[in-house]
C-alpha cells in the first residue's frame, strides 16, 4: 500500500487530496498541529466523510525535529506540502510568521525529506500570487515572477528552494504553481466563499448587504477537486518538474458576484457595497494562467467551469445556514 504524508491536511486542499488519495488506495498520513480547538479542526475532512480513514501524526511546520521524526518513522512514498499561512491579507498583519511558516516551513519539510527519507517524492504548493504584478498577459512556467505581498514573497522562497533541492540533491521535488481554486470547503475569508456565504445569508434573511473590497480584480478560478488531482499527477511523472495549473479563463470579482447572486435569484447590485477598508496595500489586479504544459505533459485539464463552481458553493452555504436556523 502506498503511503502519502499531507501537511495542511485540515485545509481545503488537504481535505480533497485526502479523499482523492484514499480513493486510489493510499494510506494517508496527515500532519496535525496541536490546537485547543481539536473538536472542530477536522471539520472539512468530516464534511467529505474521510476523517476516520486518515492517520494523524503530531507535528508543526515550524518544528523541524517533528518533521524529521515523522519522515524517519513512517517513510512515506509521497509528501505533499500544503501547509501554509495561506491568506494574502493576513500576510501584511503577520509578515514574519508568514515567512516562517509559508517560506521557511517548506524548507523544514525539504530538509526532513533530505535528511530522513530522500527517496520520497515531494510536492510544493506554490501559488499564482508569485506572478503578482504580471509580466505577461498569460502566465506560464517561464513568466518572470513579481510578488506583491509578504505571502507571495514567502511562496517564492519555497518555490525556488524546491527547484534548488531538485537540482542540488536530486530529490524528486515538484512545484505546482496553482491558480486560485475554490470549493464549498474554501476558507470563509477568501472572496469567493465570502460572496457565496453572503448570498446564502441574504437569501435566508440573515443579512441585507455584503461589503467587499476591490471588485475589479480578476482571478483564474478553478475547482479544488480538479486541482488536487494535478498535484498527484505531478508526483507520478518519471522526472520531477514545475507546472502551472489553471483554467485559462479569468473573471472579475464583480462578475463572480453576478453569477453567485443570480444563482440564488438575486441581483448583486442590490446588495454588494464597496468598503474601502477592505482594499489591500498592494493589489494583484489580474491573474490568468496558461495550463498548456500540464495538459501536454500530464494530460491534466480543468473540468469544472466557474458557473458550476459558484452554484455548488452557493447551494452548500444555503444548506449550512438552513441547518443552523432549523
Ligand atoms: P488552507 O488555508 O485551507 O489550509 C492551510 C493548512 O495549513 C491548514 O491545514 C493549516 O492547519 C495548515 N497549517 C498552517 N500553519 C501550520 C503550521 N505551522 N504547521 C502545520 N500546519 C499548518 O489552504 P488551502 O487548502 O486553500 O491551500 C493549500 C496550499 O496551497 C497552501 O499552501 C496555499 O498557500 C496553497 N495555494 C492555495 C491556493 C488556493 O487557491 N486555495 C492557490 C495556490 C496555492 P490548521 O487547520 O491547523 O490551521
Ligand atoms: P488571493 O488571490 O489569494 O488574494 O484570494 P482572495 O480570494 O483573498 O482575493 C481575491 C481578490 O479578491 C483580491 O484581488 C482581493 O483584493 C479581492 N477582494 C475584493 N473584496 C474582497 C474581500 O472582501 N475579501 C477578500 N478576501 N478578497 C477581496
Amino acid at each position: 500500500m502506498r503511503k502519502a504524508l499531507i501537511t495542511g491536511v485540515t485545509g481545503q486542499d488537504g481535505a480533497y487530496l485526502s479523499q482523492f488519495l484514499l480513493s486510489k488506495g493510499y494510506h494517508v498520513l496527515g500532519l496535525l498541529r496541536r490546537s485547543a480547538s481539536s473538536d472542530v479542526i477536522g471539520a472539512r475532512l468530516s464534511w467529505l466523510g474521510v476523517l476516520d480513514q486518515i492517520e494523524m501524526v503530531d507535528g508543526d511546520l515550524q518544528d523541524l525535529s517533528s518533521l524529521i521524526r515523522i519522515l524517519a518513522d513512517h517513510k512515506p512514498d509521497e509528501v505533499y506540502n500544503l501547509a501554509a499561512q495561506s491568506f494574502v491579507a493576513t500576510s501584511w498583519q503577520q509578515p514574519l510568521l508568514t515567512g516562517q511558516v509559508t517560506g521557511i516551513g517548506a524548507g523544514h519539510v525539504l530538509e526532513a525529506v533530505r535528511i530522513a527519507h530522500p527517496q520520497a517524492r515531494f510536492y510544493q504548493a506554490s501559488s499564482s500570487e508569485m506572478f503578482g504584478k504580471i509580466q505577461q498577459d498569460k502566465q506560464s512556467e517561464s513568466t518572470p515572477f513579481y510578488p506583491r505581498s509578504p505571502y507571495a514573497v514567502a511562496k517564492l522562497y519555497a518555490h525556488w528552494l524546491t527547484v534548488n533541492y531538485r537540482e542540488s540533491f536530486g530529490l524528486h521535488a515538484s512545484s505546482g504553481i496553482l491558480f486560485n481554486h475554490e470549493s464549498p470547503l474554501r476558507g470563509i475569508e477568501f472572496v469567493t466563499r465570502r460572496i457565496t456565504d453572503g448570498v446564502a445569508r441574504i437569501k435566508l434573511g440573515l443579512a441585507d448587504e455584503l461589503p467587499l473590497g476591490n471588485l475589479s480584480a480578476t482571478r483564474d478560478w478553478g475547482h479544488a477537486r480538479d486541482y488536487v488531482k494535478a498535484m498527484w499527477m505531478m508526483l507520478q511523472q518519471d522526472v520531477a518538474d514545475d507546472y502551472v495549473i489553471a483554467t485559462g479563463v479569468t473573471t472579475s470579482v464583480k462578475d463572480f458576484c453576478d453569477i453567485a447572486f443570480s444563482h440564488a435569484g438575486l441581483r448583486a447590485v442590490d446588495y454588494v457595497k464597496v468598503d474601502p477598508g477592505r482594499m489591500r496595500p498592494a493589489e494583484v489586479d489580474v491573474l490568468l494562467g496558461d495550463p498548456g504544459k500540464a495538459e501536454a505533459k500530464m494530460g491534466w485539464k480543468a473540468e469544472v467551469g466557474l458557473a458550476q463552481l459558484a452554484a455548488e458553493m452557493v447551494d452548500a452555504d444555503i444548506a449550512r445556514h438552513r441547518a443552523k436556523i432549523k
